[in-house]
């Protein structure tokens, strides 16, 4: 391979996605996805995944379902892994589950030593035994089984005879997982009674199996077509046949968290979520983010620059949040600065983290005042005496205007120099409305009165009706009391506030509110 290789110094990563949940990537795939320069992914990769690839990547959807523009065939598929790392791309080919368990993985690898190109494998956490442990059935246990058997049910297109010997594997196996059998049900449990095996077997089906959409219905190899059937359930899911299925009733425990199978919308900005989508999650919620405030570089920085060609004139420097401080470096990194050219002015910020954020960008704040708001800084830097002084304050375009008005009037001359813009996000609106409408939200959490104010100018309801058929069924979350009365002066019902303001104790409240609900 090595002489080849300096001809093809691309190569292509065949990585296992894991079943869904996006945490059930490996290491190495995780390693990979990060510095790839081409990521080609299925249907049932998890779209997240993406987010470790680099913004530069490029993304190639060749998933054979749900295809829209790019319905690949195989051999298309093949082809552009061939033609990107012939290029001399690195190419993450991302399959969900494990690439080798009914992928095609092999398929592609096939072809890739055929035209001469390096490659490897990363094993992923196959959906069988991510079904299984997140329906809570042990594949194996020592009382119930010792054996598992993997099997197609749907084989490959244009067969003839069965290449399964389900005479043999009904009896054969303790345990039987079935991939993509939801078809083909009716025929597999016949087959399997037919050649011994008892109609009162337990048998789960699990759909979507470790996402907050999972949906997982029981039965015996007799009744679950039947049950299949009236619960609607289409594919992808597993069939698990055999008696390991009984330990699900004391197992269980995915879908039996607090939160499972409630949709939930987070309106903070995609920086600022995860926290709050992590919490969620972990108490089983499905999150939908729909992000309500986004920033933009500020129209016009001419403040900022006067005050940067003159800055040994001030004698502070200011800044009231973590976006104040990537923003102004970003522009200042644009205008070929950096730190270096911030001698002069001390700094005075808002609060640890503000502090945190400058310390990354290499300077240390000389004042962080003990209460943590405008007013707080204000009154710590009066003082110190500042009448007569020049003090910067980038900030957004748009914000309270208590911190210069205080230090104006202390005598001080305040630049006010704006270095973003928060304006309402444009994206997704159509999918939110829709949502909506088809009463698939349980509950919308704000952290803040903008995110209100934008969520409704997002879904921009024609009236006041409108409005109330929209949300009326809808459970509202607020962060805390301020929240709560912009929410209500729209006319809209608070159903849930924490008595202390963060996000822990939201989301704490949140799940309060459904156990009580559900108990
Ligand atoms: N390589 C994959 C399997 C691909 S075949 C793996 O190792 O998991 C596609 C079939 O896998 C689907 O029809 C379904 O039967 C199963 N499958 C994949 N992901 C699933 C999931 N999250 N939940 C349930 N079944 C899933």
């Amino acid at each position: 391979m090595t002489k080849k290789k300096s001809r093809h110094p691309g190569k292509v990563y065949l990585v296992g996605a894991g079943p869904g949940a996006p945490g059930l990537i490996t290491l190495r795939g995780k390693y990979l996805l990060e510095r790839a320069e081409v990521v080609v992914y299925d249907y049932l990769a998890n779209p997240k995944l993406l987010l470790h690839a680099p913004k530069t990547a490029e993304r190639v959807y060749a998933g054979k379902k749900g295809g829209g523009l790019h319905a690949f065939t195989q051999e298309g598929i093949n082809k552009l892994l061939i033609d990107h790392a012939s290029a001399g791309k690195r190419v993450v080919r991302l399959k969900g589950g494990d690439p080798f368990i009914f992928g095609r993985g092999a398929e592609e690898i096939e072809e890739l030593v055929a035209a001469g190109i390096d490659f490897e494998v990363v094993p992923g956490v196959t959906s069988a035994t991510a079904a299984a442990t997140y329906a809570g059935i042990p594949i194996t246990h020592r009382e119930y089984t010792a054996s598992v058997a993997f099997v197609t049910g749907h084989e490959a297109p244009g067969k003839k005879e069965s290449n399964i010997a389900w005479d043999k594997l009904a009896t054969g196996a303790g345990t039987l997982v079935i991939y993509m059998g939801i078809k083909n049900l009716p025929i597999i449990t016949k087959k399997l009674m037919d050649n011994g095996r008892s109609p009162d077997t337990p048998v789960a089906v699990v759909r979507w199996a470790s996402t907050p959409i999972q949906h997982s219905v029981e039965g015996t190899l007799a009744t679950i077509t039947e049950v299949v059937k009236e619960a609607k359930i289409t594919p992808p899911a597993l069939i698990i046949v055999g008696d390991v299925v009984k330990l699900r009733k004391t197992i269980d425990w995915f879908e039996r968290r607090p939160l499972f199978g409630k949709h939930m919308v987070v309106t903070r900005t995609r920086e600022q979520a995860s926290e709050l989508v992590a919490l969620l999650e972990e108490n089983g919620a499905d999150c939908l983010e729909y992000p309500t405030l986004h920033m933009e570089p500020a129209l016009d920085y001419k403040v900022l620059d006067d005050a940067l060609a003159n800055i040994g004139d001030y004698k502070w420097l200011l800044f009231t949040s973590l976006n104040a401080v990537s923003w102004f470096f970003r522009h200042l990194y644009r205008q070929n600065m950096d730190a270096r050219n911030l001698g002069g002015p001390r700094i005075a910020v808002v609060g640890q983290a503000t502090a945190k954020k400058l310390y990354d960008y290499g300077l240390k704040a000389d004042l962080i005042p003990k209460k943590y708001t405008g007013e707080g800084l204000a009154e710590a830097l009066i003082q110190t005496g500042v009448t007569g002084s020049k003090i910067l304050l980038p900030r957004a375009e748009k914000a309270r205007e208590i911190l210069p008005e205080l230090l104006e009037q202390a005598g001080a001359e305040v630049a006010v120099a704006p270095v973003y813009r928060n304006v309402p996000p444009q994206g997704r609106k159509d999918e939110l409305r829709e949502r909506l409408e088809n009463r698939s939200i349980d509950l919308v959490t704000f952290t803040s009165s903008s995110t209100v104010d934008n969520f409704l100018t997002m879904i921009a309801a024609d009236s006041k009706e409108e409005l109330h058929r929209l949300m009326d069924p809808v459970k509202i979350a607020v962060i805390g009391p301020v929240t709560a009365d912009t929410v209500q002066k729209h006319g809209l019902r608070v159903d849930i506030q924490p008595g202390q303001y963060t996000i822990v104790d939201m989301v704490h409240s949140i799940v309060t509110y459904y156990q009580q609900a559900a108990s």
